[in-house]
């Protein structure tokens, strides 16, 4: 059996994280997880482990702030030494963080094999951090695990080898059929905020484009205010830097119903019941899609462009006029389809409702393992 590093820092990571690790578990295969410290937090990191029941981390790095080099160089000089004491056969990485790179970086360096859950994601925006991770990442890695046809086309289309290829779909989806049904049973986020369901508009930002551009984050701000002011109640969980940018820039929405970050189980429960949902988040934009919302992506493209030409996601720059745009996707119902599966992976199982033989229960543990034998094929190659 192979002894698997899992390298995660932030908290996209660890929900994608959780029902794989949950698998590893049961599995009894060795993984270890190691937090690089990137997200620290009780909201933005505790509440995800205990919550999502993810393994406790065997080492947490601690590292987190200063610039994107720093973080990044930072994490490097503390994985190598890790990685040549632990020498896993496997190092695993999720998504498009500094986390992300580091991790393949420093396996890659040392001729461990990468795996790279989330493969094949392209905005076109070079100038996104979460871009060059992940173009940099997936031409480190030996193990591309891609979550649509697009992503898989993408890697192609830039001489990845076949081979390293594989199409699994979305393990956000596991995670949202999953947590969906327990955010039902037990979250009360809707009556803590007093909250109605379908009454309310749903908004999350955190993108340095938006956070580090006082213009653009001024115009979101101000016109979920105008929409607070006037149309329905808006609810905001607010990411750390959001909420520094804010009092960095002197923007004080007076409408907004402003919170901290919330857990996942509330987050899913928040979305499930929103009339629309306003973000500028990868993760978001999908769990719109896949609890049934419209969606207005607050950025001038999307990662996620299958959502668009579905009519479930609308872009929307912020320099324009937001109220009218939000108005007018409240009552959008985009096209049916199956984006995110193709019919043997774990994606395809995330993209139809499960088979009657798989209980809830064992659900997202299922799916994880076929993501685990892709794996363990590759491994034994
Ligand atoms: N999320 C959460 N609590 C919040 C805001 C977001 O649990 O207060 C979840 C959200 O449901 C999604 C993930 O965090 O699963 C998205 O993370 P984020 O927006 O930070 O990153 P991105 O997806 O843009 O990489």
């Amino acid at each position: 059996m192979p002894r698997i590093l899992t390298v995660l820092g932030a908290r996209p990571q660890f929900i994608k994280a959780a029902p794989v690790s949950r698998a590893f578990a049961e599995a009894g295969i060795d993984e270890a997880i190691v937090h690089t410290g990137q997200h620290f937090d009780e909201g933005m990191s505790e509440i995800f482990f205990e919550e999502l029941e993810i393994p406790k981390p065997s080492f947490n790095l601690g590292i987190h702030g200063g610039g994107h080099g720093l973080m990044t160089g930072a994490m490097l000089q503390a994985l190598e030494p890790l990685m040549e004491s632990e020498r896993p056969d496997w190092v695993l990485v999720y998504g498009d963080t500094n986390s992300t790179l580091a991790g393949a970086l420093s396996a890659s360096k040392l001729h461990i094999p990468v795996a790279h859950v989330e493969a094949g994601l392209r905005s076109f925006n070079r100038r996104m951090p979460e871009e060059q991770n992940r173009i940099l990442t997936d031409h480190l890695a030996d193990v591309l695990f891609t979550p649509t046809d697009t992503a898989t086309a993408r890697l192609r289309k830039e001489g990845i080898p076949e081979e390293r290829i594989h199409l699994v779909g979305d393990v956000m989806y596991d995670a949202a059929l999953y947590y969906g049904r327990l955010a039902d049973e037990r979250s009360n986020i809707l009556s803590r905020y007093s909250l109605a369901s379908g009454d309310y508009v749903l908004a999350t930002v955190h993108r340095a484009e938006n956070t580090d551009d006082p213009e653009r984050l001024r115009s979101i701000m101000e016109g979920l205010d105008e929409v607070a002011r006037q149309d329905k109640t808006v609810v905001m969980p607010l990411h750390p830097r959001t909420r520094a940018a804010c009092e960095r820039y002197g923007i004080q929405p007076r409408y907004i119903q402003l919170i901290g970050p919330v857990g996942y189980l509330d987050m899913v429960a928040l979305e499930r019941h929103a009339a629309v949902i306003a973000t500028d988040s990868g993760g978001v934009q999908k769990e719109a899609y896949f609890h049934g919302v419209p969606c207005v992506t607050l950025r001038d493209e999307t990662e996620w462009a299958e959502l668009v030409e579905m009519g479930w996601n609308r872009l929307l720059s912020p320099r324009f006029e937001l109220r009218d745009a939000l108005l007018a996707q409240m009552w959008i119902t985009g096209s049916q389809g199956a984006p995110y599966g193709d019919g043997s992976t774990v994606g395809q199982i995330a993209c139809h409702v499960p088979d009657d033989s798989i209980s809830p229960k064992s659900y997202p543990l299922w799916c994880a393992r076929q993501l685990l034998n892709t794996v363990l094929e590759e491994a034994r190659r």
